[in-house]
């Protein structure tokens, strides 16, 4: 959690395009709800145009993010493009860069040199997993030394990383998701994605599941397990900046996704779970049991710290018969922090 102004993306969706991959747990169509495929030049002009409509003042940097497809397998006539659309944005002063995500394996020097001719500044690459043997029954048809390859590279050529990482795949277990956060940690990128894993009609993997060959995680282990790499990128001092698909219409309405841990407040699930360990912690080392407790947290954090519906304040009073839990919201503390003063 950070107090910094947040990015304006205006997102660009180009479903599956670029990839000649089907990897296990993908439908673009139903992760983006947009049927076509790669916009034309003017089709790209009209979304840059009205998004930038919407843009608000108390914003970051505003960049133009080509999402949902494998950016660099495109056709490099095609890359070029789309760029040279979005660039002309960049040098107008409307939007301050680019960015995209692609696959690990589609990075190599050459296409780096092309895009340094353009305002490209961020790089997201699908990792997924670490583990060669998840990546395997994922149908990634990468290994984690192509990422690390990646990594070096881009790094050499000075462009912001994102990592993106999935939970939850076949063959996956906590132990591994939380050793893919380590080594993700150790290649140093800018932030990260936490995905969890859900069944996505018309999937490879909604077969598997419909034959009982893959069991998804359930909402609560989802959590739980996204949290455990939360908090290894929080203590490396990694940004992560989504936990949780992106809440579309077409998933919102349930249409696409037939099991697995969705939930449109994905990612403050997670945060209301890391303030209830932390405040089970300090109840469990008091000596003796308060009768009230308050609990001083920073403004934006109050609704994560009561948790869905209150869940936290109802747990903590039943778990340690606490009669009255009261939330003071502090600016004096970071978002992440709180201080708890108890009654006897
Ligand atoms: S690489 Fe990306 S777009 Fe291609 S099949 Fe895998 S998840 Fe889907």
């Amino acid at each position: 959690m950070d107090n910094q102004l947040k990015d304006f993306i205006i997102p660009v969706f180009i479903p599956h395009a670029g990839c000649p991959n089907k990897c296990v747990f993908c439908n673009q169509n139903s992760v983006t709800g947009i049927q076509n495929k790669i916009p034309s030049q003017e089709e790209l002009s009209r979304i840059i145009t009205s998004f930038l409509n919407y843009k608000g003042k108390n914003r970051g940097r505003v960049q133009i993010g080509f999402y949902g497809g494998n950016f660099l397998g495109l056709g490099i006539d095609k890359i070029e493009q789309l760029l040279c659309v979005a660039a002309k944005y960049v040098t107008d002063g409307l939007v301050d860069s680019i960015r995209f995500s692609t696959r690990p394996d589609t990075i190599d020097n050459n296409k780096l040199d092309f895009l340094k001719n353009f305002p490209v500044s961020t790089i997201e690459l699908g990792v997924q997993s670490m583990d060669d043997s998840v990546l395997a029954q994922a149908r990634r048809g990468h290994t984690s030394s192509d990422t690390k390859n990646a990594v070096d590279l881009l790094k050499k050529k000075s462009f912001n990383i994102g990592l993106q990482m999935m939970i939850g795949l076949p063959g996956d277990d906590e132990s591994r998701s939380v050793s893919t956060a380590w080594r993700i940690s150790e290649l140093s990128p800018d932030f990260v994605r936490i995905y969890p894993t859900v069944v996505l009609a018309g999937s490879p993997l909604a077969g598997l599941y419909k034959k009982g060959k893959y069991v998804p995680l359930s909402l609560e282990e989802g959590v739980s397990i996204t949290k455990k790499a939360y908090l290894v990128f929080r203590e490396n001092n990694i940004r992560v900046i989504r936990m949780g698909l992106q809440a579309t219409d077409d998933l919102r309405e349930g249409t696409s996704i037939l099991a697995g841990p969705y939930h449109p407040a994905f990612g403050h699930l997670v945060y209301s779970e890391i303030f209830l360990d932390n405040i089970i912690g300090v109840l469990k080392s008091e000596s003796v049991l308060p009768e009230e407790i308050t609990i001083r947290v920073h403004p934006a954090s109050v609704s994560r710290l009561r948790g869905l519906k209150n869940g936290n304040i109802g747990k903590i009073k039943r778990l340690f018969d606490i009669k009255s839990v009261r939330v003071v919201p502090d600016l004096s503390l970071t978002p992440d922090g709180f201080l708890m003063k108890s009654k006897t």
